[in-house]
């Protein structure tokens, strides 16, 4: 009985897989915010490193990785993949259950296998500084780290309210040597519009994205760094999913099913983009799912039409499933699935009817989460727990059924410094929260950027 599937150092892949080569139907382009018009890739050379920008429109089919950055993934990839025996136990299913687990990494996620590329990059094309914003403070901790290691300043823009309940994430930005702003600062010009309305706000994810955007726009040595949405990080996380494949060939199985939480969209598209490789190359059918929180059902609820990336609207038009950009989600506890939009091809991809998504309630993913914890021992996200939510419904249905199918879901990250969160749940604090149908209508309604 091998719970646990381990793949050599050289085994780490040398290429990422970049889906746009095989899907029928491409992403159709930015549009510039003001004159809607396609933008070409100079458009963004303000903010990112020529490199970054070339993957981001690239339709290679692979993208080499390169030695140093390899060299860096080797401190904690590859990663394990994991039978999960115990929940297939108290599931008392006939399906066969894997997790590819990502919080191995020093940050606790996925997210260094971006941050580590982005800030290489960066470094050869000779950039001083990275901002960026973070919410709860996972890509925060991601950049900073990654930063350090290449000899670059990295400066983190941190949502006030989170600066304040969530110390711990902001101190290990600053072992790593990150400067960490509370964000509105008096730094921007941004921030100083926002504290001169409100000298108390306690900030967002889009006035944070502005700041870092403004400092990155005025100073030609500093550049911008994001963490999901872009094609870019997508194509960055498809390590994880191509260790996976290797994995389960090595366990003899393959995935009828694939699962993941999501966000913006980049660890969903990490473990399943390989997989999916299989169906629009070969013909296979294995099925993607992509979980969301209820509160925030942009795959399941809206629409796919051109929206700004940011609450302010400064970012290109993107064509997405989006919520709206004015859309302030409930402050659920999985701070990394609280965005308004999806990542470009994930949109095309589930408009194209190639990957499905799910929606669950924050009660019913604490409930899987700490099922997971008391079968498997590691302590998950709570990101995390809406995928297990969706592998737990999936086993259940098998026993219904009396079909065993293979279940492969990602383990993005740990919940080690989540333990507020979990606390709130036994306490009975935590709250169900399902948008009304007018609610979505209303934020839909409130957009004048393009429809498709
Ligand atoms: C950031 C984050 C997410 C959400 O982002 P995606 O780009 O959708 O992956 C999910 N889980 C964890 C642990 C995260 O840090």
């Amino acid at each position: 009985m091998t719970r646990k599937i381990l793949l050599e150092e050289h085994e780490i892949p040398e290429q990422w897989y970049n889906i746009v080569a095989d899907m029928p139907n491409k992403p159709l382009p930015p549009l510039h915010p003001a004159t809607k018009q396609p933008i070409g890739p100079d458009a963004l050379a303000p903010l990112f490193p020529m490199e970054l920008i070339k993957q981001e429109v690239s339709t290679d089919k692979w993208i080499p990785i390169p030695e140093e950055v390899r060299e860096v993934y080797k401190i904690w990839r590859p990663t394990p993949l994991y039978r999960a025996y115990g929940l297939e136990k108290a599931l008392d299913t006939p399906a066969k259950i894997y997790y590819k687990y990502e919080g191995v990494s020093p940050s606790g996620s996925h997210k260094p296998n971006t941050a580590v590329a982005q800030a290489y990059y960066n470094m050869k094309e000779g950039v001083k500084r990275i901002t960026t914003e973070t919410g709860a403070g996972q890509w925060g901790s991601a950049l900073s780290f990654a930063c350090q290691l290449f000899g670059i300043e990295c400066e983190v823009y941190m949502v006030k309210i989170s600066y304040h309940q969530k110390p711990y994430r902001k101190i290990m930005m600053n072992t790593w040597g990150a400067k960490v702003f509370a964000s509105p600062t008096d730094l921007t010009q941004a921030g100083r519009q926002i504290l001169g309305k409100d000298p108390n706000s306690p900030g967002s994810l889009g006035i944070a994205i502005s700041e870092a955007v403004e400092r990155a726009a005025s100073d030609d040595a500093t550049k911008y760094a994001l963490g999901s949405v872009l094609n870019h990080v997508l194509t960055h996380q498809t390590v994880i999913g191509l260790e996976a494949l290797t994995q389960m060939e090595k366990a003899g199985d393959l995935p009828d099913i694939v699962v993941a939480p999501f966000g913006g969209g980049s660890n969903f598209a990490g473990i399943s983009f390989p997989f999916l490789r299989l169906n629009l190359e070969e013909g296979k059918k294995i099925r993607c799912i992509a979980s969301e929180p209820a509160s925030c059902p942009k795959l399941t609820r809206g629409e796919f039409r051109y929206d700004f990336g940011d609450t302010v609207g400064m970012t290109p038009l993107l064509p997405m499933f989006t919520l709206g950009h004015n859309f302030v989600p409930a402050p659920i506890h999985a701070g990394g699935l609280r965005y308004h939009g999806a990542g470009v091809i994930v949109s095309q991809l589930l408009k194209d009817q190639l990957i499905e998504a799910r929606a669950h309630h924050q009660l019913e993913c604490f409930e899987a989460g700490v099922q997971f914890a008391k079968a498997e021992g590691i302590i998950p996200a709570p990101e995390a727990n809406h995928g297990i939510a969706t592998v737990i419904a999936e086993a259940k249905r098998c026993k219904e059924e009396g079909t065993s199918k293979t279940i492969l879901f990602n383990l993005c990250g740990h919940g080690n410094f989540d333990m507020s969160a979990y606390e709130n749940y036994f306490e009975g604090k935590l709250q169900e929260h399902e948008l009304t149908k007018e609610e979505i209508t209303a934020s839909l309604a409130e957009l004048d950027t393009p429809t498709i």
